[in-house]
């Protein structure tokens, strides 16, 4: 029997691609191999690595994950770092991964590998088909040279990966490329804005893929609800209270002030859980906590922008009328924020266990996946019977827009 090992670079080439391997050598035994240190960063690498699982668990193929040996591929193309896409560093790149795919085929006893890397329109077919030759020669072994894209294919991988609601990259993978498709400009994809899962952010993606993964390994129905909404990244931020910087949050949707502001304390207003502090001349004002500095998700959307500062209740002596500060904020919207909710089971189930899937930047705030899988593992029988839900919801630290957001919607999952 045949023995074809594909090295498997993402979900979305993979989807129709191995569905037609299966189809042209139905006697062959076919397993996957994801080998990719050219995809930057790592979160990008484990989101396109989970998917790849996810399309591979469907079609009931084994895939290894081999490491991330992300120094060697940079020592690897040092040098073609300025090359166009579908340059030298793209041989090079392929020539790697195939290369690596070889060894492992060879070591584990298969006859033939082959890459997905064959489905997209954006990779030449020819060079992929004389570096795969080359590569398979020098360890005995086959190259199997399709050209996915042919009869239809584009069209099939576009509705399968639909279908399957996978991950849809915007770039091939390394920061090279990434660099010459954004001209100099700032490249947010390889930033990672704080330490937790920020509403939008690539990590609240992983983390609602990674739960996606085992509910479907567990028989359940998943449907990802994806929603728009105006994200926001705090870029840089300073207090100095006469002139000595001090620790404090900014709140979500705070926006940039105009260089270095300077102003002084007009009045200090008690509320209910804070103390309000009123500026001079500004619109901006700061929040003494009752408590030790924290951040603040908010309950509601916020619909002003003006800047608004947190500090705890250590500093709330040194915050008197004429007081001099110094604040200095810069933050980024961004209108094409996207986030999902993850609906595990029948939308119009009667019971619902509910979680969310993001967190605030400095991590806290969230749910511990572990907690997610327990319940989902837990009532699986009730899931499948119709009779409950788990619904990870969006974007809640920024006013829980994910479950507004799937109140008031008319999905039919
Ligand atoms: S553009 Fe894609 S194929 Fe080319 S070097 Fe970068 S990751 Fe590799």
């Amino acid at each position: 029997m045949n023995k074809i090992l594909v090295h498997i670079c993402c979900g979305v080439d993979a989807v129709y691609a191995l569905r037609k391997l299966k189809e042209d050598y139905p006697d062959a035994h076919i397993e996957g191999y994801f080998y990719d240190p050219n995809i930057h960063p790592e979160e990008e690498y484990i989101l396109r690595w989970i998917e790849t699982e996810r399309v591979c668990n469907q079609i009931g193929i084994k895939c290894h994950l081999a490491p991330y040996e992300l120094d060697r591929w940079l020592e690897t193309v040092k040098g073609l770092e300025n090359e166009p896409e579908r340059g030298k560093r793209c041989t090079v790149c392929h020539d790697i991964r195939l290369e690596k795919t070889a060894q492992f085929a060879k070591e584990k006893g298969f006859d033939s590998i082959t890459t997905v890397l064959m489905m997209s329109p954006k990779k030449d077919f020819d060079v992929l088909k004389t570096v795969g030759k080359q590569v398979a020669e020098k360890y005995g072994l086959e190259f199997l040279a399709t050209d996915f894209r042919k009869n239809g294919g584009i069209e099939k991988m576009n509705r399968l990966s639909k279908e399957a609601q996978l991950y849809h990259q915007n770039y091939c993978g390394c920061m090279y490329a990434l660099f010459q498709q954004r001209k100099g400009e700032f490249v947010p994809e390889l930033v990672s804005f704080g330490r937790g899962r920020l509403p939008g952010s690539r990590e609240e993606k992983l983390f609602i893929k990674k739960v996606r993964l085992y509910a479907e390994s567990l028989g359940l129905p998943c449907y990802e609800q994806s929603f728009s909404f105006v994200s926001w990244r705090l870029i840089s931020s300073t207090l100095k209270i006469n002139k000595e910087p001090v620790s404090h949050a900014v709140v979500w949707f705070s926006k940039s002030t105009k260089g270095v502001l300077r102003d002084r304390v007009q009045e200090i207003v008690e509320e209910n859980d804070r103390f309000i502090v009123k500026l001079k001349k500004s619109f901006v004002k700061i929040w003494i906590l009752r408590e030790p500095l924290r951040e603040i998700p908010l309950d509601f959307p916020r619909f002003t922008t003006e800047p608004i500062l947190i500090v705890g209740n250590d500093l709330r002596e040194r915050f008197e009328p004429g007081t001099r500060l110094e604040i200095q904020l810069k933050a980024q919207f961004d209108e094409n924020g996207e986030s999902q909710n993850l609906i595990v089971g029948k939308k119009e189930a009667e019971k619902t266990v509910e979680f969310h899937s993001d967190t605030l930047a400095d991590g806290s705030g969230g749910v511990d996946i572990e907690n997610v899988l327990s319940a989902i593992s837990e009532n699986r029988k009730a899931i499948l019977t119709g009779n409950k839900k788990v619904v990870i919801y969006g974007a809640k630290t920024v006013g829980n827009i994910g479950k507004y957001y799937f109140n008031n919607s008319f999905i039919n999952v």
